[in-house]
């Protein structure tokens, strides 16, 4: 599935973005993560996306949810998304971590963080790491 390095960190960037906006949007809209779902398209020639969409049949305050979906409120919500993200319950041992979940397939990411009911997650929960947008050395949101 990842032939090279480059689009691998890449992936696991937008999946660990996703993850922290969708935990976010539940905590300030109260719609809960549970009846939202991702869709990532990411590939190797430079395709960045993420789609957070509710699932059918979903509860919660909808309108809410959609009041979110515009620049101005975008840029709050990720900006407290990522303060959010530098806060683990259990870190230090979660930020350092070498080899979480699934087959050690995540670094920096828990259930006390980054990881999402399993019907919102379409990769598993795995290849999520916080340090890729936070870390004081080379995170991308540094
Ligand atoms: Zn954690
Ligand atoms: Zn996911």
């Amino acid at each position: 599935m990842f032939a090279n390095i480059e689009y691998l960190s890449t992936f696991i960037f937008i999946h660990t973005f996703s993850h922290i906006l969708i935990k976010e949007l539940e905590f300030l809209t109260g719609y809960p993560a549970t009846s939202l779902s991702e869709r990532l398209y990411v590939n190797e020639e430079n395709m960045q996306g993420v789609l957070i969409y509710t699932m059918a049949g979903a509860e919660g305050s909808f309108g809410g949810l959609v009041s979110q979906a515009n620049s101005e409120r975008f840029l709050k919500i990720l900006n407290s998304a990522l303060a959010r993200a530098k806060d683990c319950a259990s870190d230090p041992i979660c930020y350092n971590s070498e080899g979480q979940g699934i087959g050690g397939l995540n670094l920096a990411c828990c259930y006390s963080c980054g990881l999402l009911p399993e019907t919102s997650c379409e990769e598993f929960n795995s290849y999520l790491d916080r340090a890729l947008l936070i870390d004081n050395e080379f995170g991308f949101y540094s």
